[in-house]
């Protein structure tokens, strides 16, 4: 079995979306070393749930078993070949740009045919290999996406190292929240 970790680092200082908090882990040194740490839940990897665009469902109400499946590889563009029921990746190759300035704006977003094909493929999820679904200030796909129950997890990387097929892994926080940063892993067996 091979792993592969499509999460960026979870670290102090890192870049946020514009206008979002900055991530501030701070330590404290007594007999023992203790953090607190200070973000946004949509800091670096993270999925989010129907109640980010104000629907029912905050991230610890998706179950352990919509957060796993067979995921595959798409475009922005469209998708080849998809697998029913599984969960989709789109590649972009614009992780290679995370820490840059044009990263949260100029990235590339899905259109809503893209939105329709994933939803008649009935797929479980959503990753993004980028800052956000939609276009800079819209919120549209995540709409579509997320009235119909499927989750987003944006802000991913590694993509390049995947195969067509693959299991993938969101391992998010049991957050009580519309958000939440997470571990997304892929095994090849
Ligand atoms: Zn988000």
């Amino acid at each position: 079995m091979k792993f592969i970790d499509l999460t960026h680092r979870f670290e102090d200082g890192m870049p946020v979306f514009p206008g979002d908090p900055h991530v501030r882990i701070l330590e404290t040194r007594n007999d023992y070393i203790l953090s607190r740490i200070e973000a946004g839940m949509h800091a670096g990897t993270h999925i989010d749930a129907p109640r980010h665009a104000g629907y029912p469902g905050t991230v610890e109400t998706i179950s352990l078993e919509r957060l796993t499946g067979t995921g595959f590889l798409t475009s922005p563009e469209g998708i080849k070949s998809h697998v029913p029921g599984g969960i989709a990746v789109v590649r972009t190759g614009w992780s290679s740009r995370w820490g840059s300035e044009d990263y949260f704006i100029n990235y590339p977003f899905l259109s809503m045919e893209i939105a329709d094909e994933l939803l008649d493929a009935d797929v479980k999820g959503v990753c993004m290999e980028g800052p956000s679904v939609d276009r800079h200030g819209e919120m549209e796909i995540h709409r579509k996406l997320l009235k119909n129950g499927v989750w987003i997890i944006e802000n991913i990387k590694n993509t390049e190292l995947l195969p067509e097929r693959f299991r993938l892994f969101a391992v998010p926080l049991a957050a009580a929240a519309e958000a939440s940063p997470a571990r997304v892993f892929a095994v090849l067996e």
